[in-house]
């Protein structure tokens, strides 16, 4: 039996949209590699997915090219159903490494988009970078200079500034990967808390299995280069996730199924 058309419901129109994109580089030495083919993916909005995939198969080149700071070889990305061609601040990104402005001390470096978008009023996204770098557990170093700083210190910094203002999307690239694994975890339930929060998208790329599985809705696995989409894996986990999970039964299926999915060259951690 067909069910009748409900009137009135458009489908909803995905907050982010990748439309059969690619990239192929070309090195300096003339050879073509072709870093993502044909990805399709899209987003609703308060998303949370994670994207896992080896090493050199195109994550960091598809977070770029969302973010608008990479031009695709092919297809488009589109934002709240527009075309993206240049960054745009709705689209906010953290990079796979800290990158800090050396002469500004680390609450300058926090403040940065502010000053950049021209955001107001200044004193009070003054008090939310300093609460964020006590999140961040930074307090006492506000002042600081990212050089006086170790590298995960330094990464967290550049989290802090992804977390300054909301931008409907946010774009993390292996984000906690330097961190030593406590900081880590609790870093995980941090950004769950401030993802609920504010109510933005989140794409969170990472090597980890079980990081992906505890913060994301659904985790989309990468193909080997030329990187495409290989599955999609629903993580149909209650929220609010505690690292408790980590140990039921249901959280280890999922993890399996990944691991099985990205095969065994991947490793455990990988
Ligand atoms: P991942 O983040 O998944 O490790 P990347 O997106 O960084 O992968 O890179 C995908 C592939 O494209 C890799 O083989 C990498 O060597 C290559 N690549 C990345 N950036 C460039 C570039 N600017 N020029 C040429 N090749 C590149
Ligand atoms: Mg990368």
């Amino acid at each position: 039996m067909r069910r009748p058309v409900e009137a009135g419901t458009a489908p909803a129109v995905p907050i982010l949209a990748l439309r059969d994109v690619s990239k192929t580089y070309r090195t300096v030495r003339g050879e073509n590699i072709v870093a993502l083919s044909q990805t399709s993916l899209a987003f609703e909005a308060g998303e949370f997915v994670a994207i896992v995939g080896p090493s050199g198969c195109g994550k960091t080149t598809l977070l770029n090219i969302t973010a608008g700071l990479l031009r695709p070889s092919g297809g488009t990305i589109l934002f709240r159903n527009a075309a993206i061609d240049g960054p745009t601040p709705e689209v906010g990104m953290v990079f796979q490494g800290p990158v800090l402005l050396p002469w500004r001390k680390v609450i300058e470096n926090v403040l940065l988009p502010i000053e950049v978008l021209g955001l107001r009023p200044a004193s009070r996204y003054r008090q939310r970078a300093a609460d964020l770098i006590g999140m961040l557990g930074l307090a006492g170093f506000a002042e600081r200079y990212p050089r006086e700083l170790s590298g995960g210190m330094q990464q967290r910094v550049s989290i802090a500034r992804a977390l300054i203002y909301d931008s409907s999307v946010l774009l993390m690239d292996e984000p906690f990967a330097a961190l030593d694994a406590m900081t880590r975890e609790e870093l995980n339930l941090e950004l769950l808390r401030i993802w609920k929060m504010t109510g933005r998208t989140i794409l969170f790329v990472t090597h980890n299995i079980p990081e992906a599985v505890l913060l994301s809705d659904r985790v989309v696995v990468m193909t080997p280069r030329p990187g495409k989409v290989s599955a999609v894996v629903p993580v149909p986990l209650p929220r609010p996730r505690s690292l408790a999970l980590l140990g039921d039964p249901a959280f280890g299926a999922i993890a399996s199924r990944i691991r099985g999915l990205l095969g065994p060259r991947s490793g455990p951690a990988a």
